[in-house]
């Protein structure tokens, strides 16, 4: 299972934010949230098209995609130096497949701000700082033993070449995630290194209420971290949100201009930035959404259900979220001669809704 990273400076509303997200089961209703450890928070991918498939099918149940959280406690000015909770944040990083910054970008003087000034650009800076000192020591590292091993072996002077180019940028103070691509490095090469920076970064800016609707001041923010995704909420609504009825969380929605919550938004710009989408299955026992890496064929899909499916794939009926709703049934779909049978090359789209057939 992939998981996003969160991470921030102290204060920033990383716990406010964390603790609303795994409690989001208001307007993410059906998914049971599932706690593994205290800081890892499972949570269901919200997808409005699975109602309209239960509804269609008469199912009973309807089971989302499910998105894992970390919260990841200790990134401070200094860190990689020792500073805080020191090395012990950096496994945590590692282990995750996204990294996701929470920056504070309201202004509530009551609440201190570490640095002693609000400056989104500082703590995205700080923040890439202490991973790009923590990328540099890993590769001062492996460098000599590259080097060495490079001189051995011809298959290792690729990702020597790649280490010494990322040593290179990280040095400029550019993450391998902004940089590598325009600098010609090959990030396959430096997967076994397990570099910080080269992880898929997104952004959450924890903005006053009344700057939600302020495009102009949104568009700033944004500037600071394209072309890394950036979501907007205001951590403090979202977690009075989940506490709420279901008709009151959207009249306060309605009441500060956001069609959902900000969490809604982060938990799909997350699954986005993990590379990921999902196909549909639809029966009258549940209307579920499955994960696959985008990219993936029709028999790879078939495997997450049940390895079964894959191995024994014959092929896969499929008709797009949009043409079944359009057409108002199955049959009609097939009539209007909207489902296609797909092989094993095919690759898959988000929103399929199939039905694959196998030999057992
Ligand atoms: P963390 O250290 O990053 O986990 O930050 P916390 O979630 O503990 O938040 C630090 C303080 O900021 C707490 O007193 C929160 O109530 C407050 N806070 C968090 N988010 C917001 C926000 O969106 N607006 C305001 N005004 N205060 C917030």
């Amino acid at each position: 299972q992939l998981t996003i990273g969160i991470v921030g400076l102290p204060n920033v509303g990383k716990s406010t934010l964390f603790n609303a997200l795994t409690k989001n089961d208001v307007l993410a209703a059906n998914y049971p949230f599932a706690t593994i450890e205290p800081n890892v928070g499972v949570v269901g991918l919200p997808d409005p098209r699975l109602d309209k498939l239960a509804e269609l099918y008469g199912s009973e149940k309807i089971i989302q995609a499910p998105v894992s959280f970390v919260d990841i406690a200790g990134l401070v000015r200094g860190a990689s130096k020792g500073q805080g909770r020191g090395n012990a944040f950096l496994a945590n990083i590692r282990d995750a497949s996204a990294i996701c910054q929470v920056v504070r970008a309201f202004s509530d003087p009551n609440v201190v701000h570490v640095d002693g000034k609000v400056s989104p650009r500082d703590d995205i800076e700080t923040i890439n700082t202490e991973l790009i000192l923590a990328d540099l020591q890993t590769l001062e590292k492996a460098l000599p033993r590259l080097e060495k091993e490079a001189k051995l072996r011809k298959d290792r002077a690729g990702i020597l070449a790649a280490a010494k180019a990322a040593a290179a940028l990280l040095n400029e103070g550019t993450t391998l995630y902004a940089g590598a691509a325009a600098a010609g490095i090959d990030a396959e090469e430096l997967r076994e290194l397990h570099l910080l920076t080269g992880k898929p970064f997104l952004y959450v800016f924890n903005v006053d209420e009344e700057e939600l609707n302020n495009a102009e001041f949104l568009d700033e923010l944004r500037a600071l971290v394209a072309p890394a995704e950036a979501v907007f909420m205001d951590a403090k609504i979202e977690s009075e949100l989940i506490d709420l009825p279901e008709d009151e969380a959207r009249e306060l929605l309605e009441a500060i201009g956001q069609p959902e919550p900000g969490l809604h938004q982060l938990i799909r710009v997350g699954f986005r930035t993990l590379g990921l989408q999902t196909y549909l299955t639809a029966g009258p026992k549940e209307a579920r959404a499955w994960t696959i890496p985008v990219g993936a064929t029709a028999p790879e899909a078939a495997g997450v259900i049940h390895t079964d499916f894959q191995r024994g794939f014959i092929k896969a009926e499929i008709v797009g979220f949009d043409d079944l709703i359009a057409a108002g049934s199955m049959n009609a779909a097939k009539a209007a001669g909207k489902v296609r049978m797909e092989g094993k090359d095919y690759v898959m789209r988000d929103g399929d809704v199939v039905e694959f057939r196998f030999n057992v």
